[in-house]
This record gives structure tokens, sequence and C-alpha cells, in this order.
């Protein structure tokens, strides 16, 4: 079974990443930076995770408000640098764990947490600055992470009550994962710090040595202070520390706080903490009866006859190929793809399988492939076929034959009127 062998809490400011970019180990000014952090690379070094579970704030890079969510898990294969303006850091991308990912997603579900996925999106500082002073990357990164991103920009955001009851069901969830792997938790933002508005530089030590203390010790009395407290102690962009409570609350209710640092040079502290476990067992009894409870919601979906449920694994599988058809709904794409389908196949990153499987509109396939059924009524509409033509050929059937099921013969496909497209060929 899986293993938790602490947390660490860390500030996610992009200082940190520039100070390890630009060298400045020895000028004494940015020395703290690194003196601080030496306890953190060492109990990583000595612990070895398999896995950081990674809870962070996205920056307006990869999430917008176009779309907009509260806990966003990290499913991918991998996860590259985001490029935040001025191109992306000199970075090897960092491998993701995506069944550890899906059983976690399983196990949070059934707790009632509403999650989202994503994947196929860069990672920005939120995790990649504190990440390149943590953990040695010359040779690529020494394990995997599942990342949670959190949204805390637009308010209202999750309250300090709901992140430290997500933190318990992440317990609940990385414990009952059966294969054996050490994981460690990672929470980051904060402390107190202000970016915009004529508060911007405020800052609050006091504060932030009581919330550490508090955090540690007695995390329960941090649940009660709303958001608003929060931003009015620890300045508007500051109230990102709820995240710190999901940390929190994936520990053992008592810890042990083997280090602490803190350093404030400019504008956001630069803290580091490490707790580690005083009951890895806490929470062991109730997780052979939790992981039924999360099983049983899909068991057996599996087994229903011509169906292939859309499953965090079907969808990582086949994220290229989903991909490519997503953009046949980008008008561009499409007329690129409609006037040269070999060029837009040779030009894109599918695989034999995957391009043979499109040329050949073979619609079974592609679904049994990993393809949703929603991509293969948008190719459709691209090509001038009609939905009933996709349906009968899943069944295997002609489309009289399909149509001969149907209580009316109706022809309909989700086409609009793109004068580029082509036109509907019902045969
Ligand atoms: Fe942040």
């Amino acid at each position: 079974m899986a293993r938790i062998l602490g947390g660490i809490a860390t500030s996610h400011t992009p200082t940190i990443g520039f100070a390890v970019d630009t060298d400045k180990e020895a000028d004494p000014v940015w020395a703290p930076i690194f003196k601080d952090y030496e306890p953190v690379q060492k109990w990583l070094a000595d612990k070895q995770p398999d896995v950081l579970f990674f809870i962070y704030n996205d920056h307006v890079t990869s999430f917008f408000f176009d779309h907009y969510s509260h806990f966003a898990l990290g499913i991918g294969e991998e996860f590259p640098v985001a490029d935040e303006g001025g191109g992306p850091r000199k970075l090897p991308a960092i491998k993701g764990h995506p069944v550890l990912a899906q059983h976690i997603a399983t196990s949070l579900v059934a707790d009632e947490f509403d999650l989202s996925y994503f994947q196929g999106k860069g990672l920005d500082h939120g995790v990649f600055s504190p990440l390149s002073l943590m953990w040695p990357h010359a040779d690529g990164w020494p394990g995997a992470i599942v990342p949670l991103q959190v949204g805390v920009l637009e308010f209202p955001i999750p309250t300090a009550r709901r992140c430290y009851a997500l933190g318990r069901a992440l317990r609940r969830a990385i414990l009952s994962f059966p294969e054996d792997i050490k994981v460690a938790i990672v929470g980051t933002g904060g402390l107190a710090h202000q970016v915009h508005g004529e508060r911007t530089g405020f800052n609050n030590t006091p504060w932030d040595m009581e919330f550490l203390d508090m955090l540690a010790d007695r995390p329960q009395e941090l649940l009660d202070i709303t958001i608003a407290q929060y931003a009015e102690r620890g300045g508007i962009e500051g109230a990102e520390v709820v995240m710190w409570l999901i940390m929190r609350g994936a520990l053992s209710k008592e810890i042990k706080r083997i280090h602490q640092s803190y350093y404030l040079p400019s504008m956001t502290p630069i803290c580091s903490v490490i707790y580690e476990e005083s009951d890895a067992t806490e929470g062991l009894d109730t997780i052979a009866a939790h992981k039924a409870r999360a099983d049983a919601e899909l068991a057996g979906v599996e087994n229903i006859a011509g169906s292939y449920p859309f499953t965090i694994d079907r969808s990582v599988k086949s994220f290229r190929i989903n991909s490519f058809l997503h953009k046949i709904i980008v008008p561009s794409t499409r007329k690129r793809f409609l006037a040269d389908e070999e060029g837009a196949l040779a030009d894109s990153e599918l695989t034999e399988k995957e391009k043979d499987l499109i040329r050949r509109r073979d619609w079974r396939g592609l679904v049994q492939y990993g393809v949703i059924f929603f991509l293969l009524e948008k190719l459709a509409a691209a090509v001038g076929m009609t939905s009933q033509q996709v349906y009968a050929a899943m069944r295997g059937d002609t489309v009289e034959e399909f149509q001969a099921t149907r209580n009316a013969q109706i022809v309909y496909s989700v086409a609009g009127d793109d004068p580029g497209k082509i036109e509907r060929n019902d045969d």
C-alpha cells in the first residue's frame, strides 16, 4: 500500500526560481534562500518519495477565467514548464502518475469532492519555482508529480474548512492506493503578501508566525477563519495560504515539525516547513471500507457490453488523438484538414495507427481506441456525414439497417453553416 512520508509547505514566489536560474547562491542577499531549503533538499534525498502530491495555484498561465474551477487534478503522463511571458524556464518536464491520479480521483469523488481533471497543460511558477530548488533535476526529476491546481484567484475561493476536509479525504485516497509507493504532500503559496492595488507590498510577519504555529499544532483553529479575514491579515494574494491546509489535512493529526525557515527579502516571505507523520497508520483502520465504497461506484461498468466508458485512463491514453480531433472546431484547422487531410495528418504527432483510424473513418475502431463519441460527431460534421452514419457504423449496421431500428428515419448532424465545410452526403 502507498505510504505518506510527511508534508512540505513552501512559498511558490517566482523569486525562488529566479534565484536558481541566475545562480545567486554566492550573493549574500540571496544566499539565505538556498540555505533555508537545504533541509528540504536533504529530507527529500533521504526519504526518496516516488511521488510528490503537489498542491499549487496557477497564475493565469494555463488556467484562465473562461473556465475556472476550484480543484483541478493533474492526470497527465507528463507536465512541461509553462511559458509565463518570456519563454519557459529551462527545466525538464516532469512525469505525472496517471494511475495514482485516477485512484485519487475515484476516492475523492466518492468522498463528494467534485474535481476537474487536466492534462496537456504546462505548470507555472506555482510548481516549478520551489520544485527547482527542492529537487535535483540536472538529469531529469527523481520522481513523479500529481499536481492539484486550486482556484484561489477568483472569489469566492474554497474555504479553509473545505481545504482541510479535502486534505483528510486525500489521506484516505493515498493510503488506499494498492501500490507500494512513497508519497510526500507539498502545499504551496503564501505567506502574507499582496501584489496589487494601493496595498501592494503588504506583509505581516507576526501573523505568519502565528499561522505557522497553528498549522503545526492547532490546525482546527484555522478552519473558521474566513477568506476575508485571511486576506485582511495576510493580504489578498496571501489568502492562497488555505492551500497549506490541504497538505496539513492529509497528514496525521499530530505531526513533528522538523524544519521551518522564513526569509522576507522583498514582496513575499520565502518560507519552507517540513512536517513528519507522528502516526503513519492513522486512518488505516478505515481504509478497506473506504476503498470498497469508492470502488463500488464504477464497479462493473467495464462489463456493459458494447460500451467504452470514458475513464481517466482512456482519456490519458487517447489524449493525443482526442486533441487532434477537438481542433476541428477551430475554423482554420478544419479548413486545412478538409483541404489537405494527408498533409494535416503528416504534420500531426499522431501515431500511424491513429492516422489510419481517422483516414478510414473507422468509427467503431476510433471509439474502441479511446476517442470520445462527441469528437466523432464533429469529424463527421466536418466531412459531410450524418450522425446516423456514425451510429450505424459503430453498431456494424448499414444505415438502412440502423434506421429500421428507429421510430422515424430522420438524419442530422452537428454541422453549422461554415461555407468551407463539405456538403452533407447522406449515403
Ligand atoms: Fe500563488
